[in-house]
């Protein structure tokens, strides 16, 4: 199994400047006042392991992080300033804001500020040679600092000057929210305990192509659900009706069944349907069969007696690895089988019967809304990473800290 430099490898911190990359992309809500706010701080929460075990070592924090599209301008609402607030009270610690992320300011706060205290770097993306990973702006990133720890797992997709440029640069480490994420994914899906189901659903399968066709070859229970499996189904030749359907990937869909096939990993697709003609919060609906949908219902939720066959097989199951909703379980009564199933993985995972390891950012507010995200072994908080992590392309951000 891979190894991950981490924090301890790095040695002694004691007096040792350390750039953490955080991913403080938080979203940002408006209340009454027009006040701005932090409308979920998962992400500035995960850090503060990190932050304070660095603190504790001795070394002296500063934390960077991108917030925004601002394309190399500097553009003052996407400035990082309001979450130096935020990441204060999660840490406990002071945190000095400077508006800027490299140069002699940089230096220049950090030697006048306490030894406890969090230097909070402006947005690096204020600097067009993030995105374009610039040898320069990686350089001038480094030249305040002994150390890079990287603890943004969903951003290690991206070759940019923060997460690889820096790292080929300094001593660098996986923190402990990055590190502890890379151990459940290779518990999951890098060397699991078999057999391993994989849920794949959501909307489209345009965007999940290359996600189904790894996992067929990795995992033995490739579960489709969503409106990815009305497209599996119409494959089959059965009729969807007005169902979300991308019609055009009906020979893709049979190919990949094929494949499945003869590697020998079985493809669970919905034998039942929940069918409704409005795509609306308590539409009028029935449980049919997948073959009496008529032409102006739509599939919106996988049957109960499919579901119910899933939880039985996934009983069996020891690893389970998740991404993209069952069905529209935004608008009850369609997020049964999403909560049904999501229970039954949060149970078994509680029994230790099964390793659970969900992401993607529609599927953890389904898992949240079943009530069953904290029963599960790891919830990844990271969209793009985690899908391409599930398409089983290596991360440079990830691939840059192995020991
Ligand atoms: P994630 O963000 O977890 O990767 P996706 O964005 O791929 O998940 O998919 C989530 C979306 O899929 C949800 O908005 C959900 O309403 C939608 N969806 C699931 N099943 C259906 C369906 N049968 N018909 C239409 N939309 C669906
Ligand atoms: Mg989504």
């Amino acid at each position: 199994m891979a190894r991950f430099k981490n924090i301890d490898s790095l040695g002694a911190l004691t007096g040792k400047r350390v750039l953490v990359r955080a991913d403080l992309n938080v979203p940002i809500g408006t209340d009454e006042e027009g006040q701005k706010y932090v409308t979920d701080d998962t992400r500035i929460r995960s850090i503060a392991p990190t932050i304070l075990k660095l603190i504790k070592g001795g070394a002296k924090v500063m934390v960077c992080s991108h917030f925004g599209r601002p394309k190399g301008d500097v553009i003052p609402e996407m400035s990082l300033e309001i979450l130096a607030q935020p990441l204060s009270n999660v840490t406990g610690k002071a945190v000095v804001f400077l508006n800027e992320a490299t140069g002699d300011g940089v230096k220049e706060t950090l030697d006048a500020m306490e030894d406890d205290a969090i230097l909070l770097l402006e947005n690096l993306r204020f600097h067009e040679g993030e995105e374009a990973n610039d040898p320069d702006f990686a350089a001038a990133l480094a030249a305040n600092a002994d150390f890079f720890v990287s603890d943004a797992f969903s951003c290690s997709h991206r070759a940019h000057a923060s997460t690889v440029g820096v790292a080929n640069i300094l001593p660098s480490a996986a923190g402990l929210a990055l590190e502890k994420e890379l151990l459940a994914l290779e518990e999951a899906l890098g060397s699991p305990l078999r057999p391993v189901a994989a849920v794949v659903g959501g909307a489209k399968v345009s965007s999940k192509l290359d996600v189904l066709t790894n996992l067929i070859t990795r995992v033995d229970h490739l579960i489709i659900g969503g409106g990815m499996a009305n497209t599996f189904l119409a494959a089959e030749g059965i009729d969807v009706g007005s169902s979300l359907c991308e019609h055009d990937l009906a020979g893709t869909a049979r190919s990949i069944l094929a494949k499945a096939k003869e590697i020998g990993c079985k493809i669970h697709l919905p034998s039942d349907v929940v069918a409704a003609k409005e795509f609306k919060a308590h539409a009028e609906n029935r449980v049919t069969s997948k073959e009496d949908v008529q032409k102006d219902e739509m599939i919106l939720d996988v049957g109960p007696a499919s579901i119910d066959g899933i939880i039985t097989d996934l009983k069996d199951c020891k690893t389970l690895i998740w991404n993209g909703p069952m069905g529209a379980f935004e608008i009850e009564p369609f997020d049964m089988a999403t909560v049904k199933l999501a229970k039954a993985a949060a149970e078994l995972t509680t029994s230790g019967q099964l390793i659970s390891v969900a992401g993607g950012g529609d599927t953890v507010a389904a898992l949240n809304h079943a009530k069953a995200a904290d029963n599960f072994t790891h919830i990844s908080t990271a969209g793009g990473a985690f899908l391409e992590w599930m398409e089983g392309k290596k991360l440079p951000g990830v691939e840059i800290l192995k020991a």
